[in-house]
């Protein structure tokens, strides 16, 4: 029953028990194939031993003992970060929306520190950047922010894409500071921007001294087939975000930062009580040992691009697809119609997908599915898809 639950979500009415690699059982031992993986979470797949192994380990010999202490497994995760980021300091916290806190707050503190007393961040339409206050309020859709102004200020809204759009703003807005931008829309209909566009965005806070900040929360982590989707440019930015895939569904988020950036935030300027605690740590760390020791960044580049040549091949011709898009295994499918319903029909037929945007049909699948699992995905997918186009 959900009677005693805040009615935050309309929940699909079934829940599962236990799962294994791309799969999930549910309470009666029906099995599901997840192309969701917990929307971008659990990239390691369900049951994965060797995370299960380094937890049960870990919860026995420590969970917790706050940021007042020295902490050697964040450590060690903030220097692999480093290591795999090029970036070289990070601030750990446990979600999304709370890395992204952390990058704004930076941001406006960095302002100050430049003399710019009311600083303004320049954030895109179709965001999507949490569901905090100051997340939401950066966050390009109306429907998260209703009815909770009033908002958060300091942000300027401009196109998803437009490097111009950006530049244009230098000239009359005197007092932006940074650029919060996703790589890659998630939320937003996995909307992949043109190759150029964050070299572009590179440029621009380079001549204006804004810092680039890349909300990587679901891009990131192997997600696109690199560590982090800006590893497919040629750029790095000032700041990025992680959380969903870092902990393997373990809450963890990330806030990591280089340059002048990473000076910024002193003692008692911002803190987390959980934060890059011990046990979230391991979940972290052996996550990036084993998307390491599996190869699974190579792997989620290669079928992802076989699942979309795949669905395009099998779509081909079908006049209601507007387009087959996304990197390494963050996948859209844009439909000409709303889509919603596709969920119920592929819940039915035992598959576990997302929509978003109305009418974008979008796979997450768990890194570590394998190529009979994808195939199964594409030819159930693309049958109901086209049922449901008629
Ligand atoms: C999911 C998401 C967030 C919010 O993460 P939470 O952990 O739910 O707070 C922020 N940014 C992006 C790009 C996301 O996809």
């Amino acid at each position: 029953m959900t009677e005693f639950l805040m009615q935050t979500y309309a929940r699909q009415p079934i829940a599962f028990e236990r799962g294994e690699g791309a799969w999930l059982f549910d309470v009666n031992g029906e099995k599901y194939l997840d192309a969701l993986a917990g929307i971008a979470v659990n990239g390691l797949g369900h049951g994965h031993p060797r995370l299960a192994k380094a937890l049960c380990e870990q919860a026995g010999r420590l969970i917790h003992t706050s940021n007042l202490y020295r902490i050697p497994l964040q450590e060690a995760l903030a220097e692999r970060l480093c290591q795999l980021s090029g970036l070289s300091r990070a601030f750990f916290c446990n979600s999304g929306a709370e890395a992204n806190e952390a990058a704004i707050k930076l941001a406006r503190l960095h302002g100050h520190h430049q003399g710019v007393d009311n600083p303004a961040i320049v954030v895109m339409e179709k965001s999507f950047h949490g569901r905090t206050m100051a997340t939401l309020s950066a966050t390009g859709n109306r429907k998260v922010q209703a009815g909770f102004e009033p908002l958060v200020s300091g942000f300027v809204r401009v196109p998803f894409g437009s490097a111009d759009a950006v530049a244009a703003l230098a000239s009359h807005h005197k007092n932006i500071v940074a650029v919060l931008v996703e790589p890659y829309q998630g939320e937003g209909g996995v909307q992949i921007p043109q190759l150029d566009y964050l070299v572009q965005l590179r440029r621009i806070c380079d001549e204006q001294g804004w810092l680039l900040m890349l909300d990587e929360v679901q891009t990131g982590v192997g997600r696109t087939g690199k560590w982090f989707a800006f590893q497919h440019t040629g750029m790095m930015p000032d700041v990025m975000t992680l959380a969903k895939g870092l902990g393997s569904g373990v809450p963890i988020g990330a806030c990591l930062a280089r340059g002048v950036a990473a000076e910024t935030f002193t003692p008692g300027k911002h803190g987390s009580t959980f934060g890059g605690g011990p046990f979230a740590c391991t979940a972290a760390l052996t996550t990036l040992e084993v998307m390491e020791s599996e190869g699974l960044l190579a792997h989620a580049d290669q079928l992802g691009a076989f699942i979309r040549a795949d669905l395009a091949e099998r779509l081909r011709g079908n006049p209601g697809i507007v387009e087959i898009r996304g990197q390494g295994l963050m996948i859209g499918i844009e439909l000409d119609r709303p889509c919603a319903d596709l969920v119920k029909i592929a819940l039915a037929e035992k598959l576990l997908i997302n929509v978003t945007n109305d009418n974008v049909v979008r796979l997450l699948p768990p890194l570590v599915m394998k190529q009979e699992e994808a195939e199964l995905l594409t030819e159930t997918l693309a049958r109901l898809i086209s049922a449901f186009l008629g």
